[in-house]
């Protein structure tokens, strides 16, 4: 390898990663600003290495699909705070229909399965009930 060849093949690293760095700074300050700045450190790790393997051509796509990624994930996170909403919900009416079952239901003394207090044996353990 030539003196001019490592030169070159420098200044494409370097160039890859001062663009890289420049395009990645974009969604960088967008997570930054959303409290991801996780997300934003690999969305500049993601837009270096796009420069470096196909320049500025494919490292701005990269970092368009970035920055969609950063807004859709925000949207799933909404979604997933209302289906635990939503689950809340439901644990509120089984633990409504278990207090009613309680009523029908008594207690195994030797297992402690719920079983029917009309029936004569446990039906987990088989043991007669009082
Ligand atoms: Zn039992």
């Amino acid at each position: 390898m030539s003196d001019y060849e490592v030169g070159y093949t420098l200044g494409v690293v370097i160039g890859s990663i001062v663009m890289g760095l420049l395009i990645g700074l974009i969604p960088y300050f967008m997570a930054k600003k959303r409290g991801r700045k996780n997300f934003g450190m690999i969305s500049i790790v993601i837009c270096i290495l796009a420069n470096f393997l196909g320049g500025v051509i494919i490292s701005i796509p990269v970092c368009l699909i970035v920055i969609a990624v950063l807004l859709g994930t925000e949207g799933n996170n909404n979604k997933t705070t209302q289906t635990n909403y939503g689950n809340d919900i439901n644990n509120g009416s089984n633990t409504n229909s278990f207090s009613q079952t309680t009523q029908t239901q008594v207690y195994c003394i030797y297992c402690g399965a719920a079983v029917n207090k009309n029936s004569m044996y446990c039906t987990s353990c088989g043991h007669k009930l009082p």
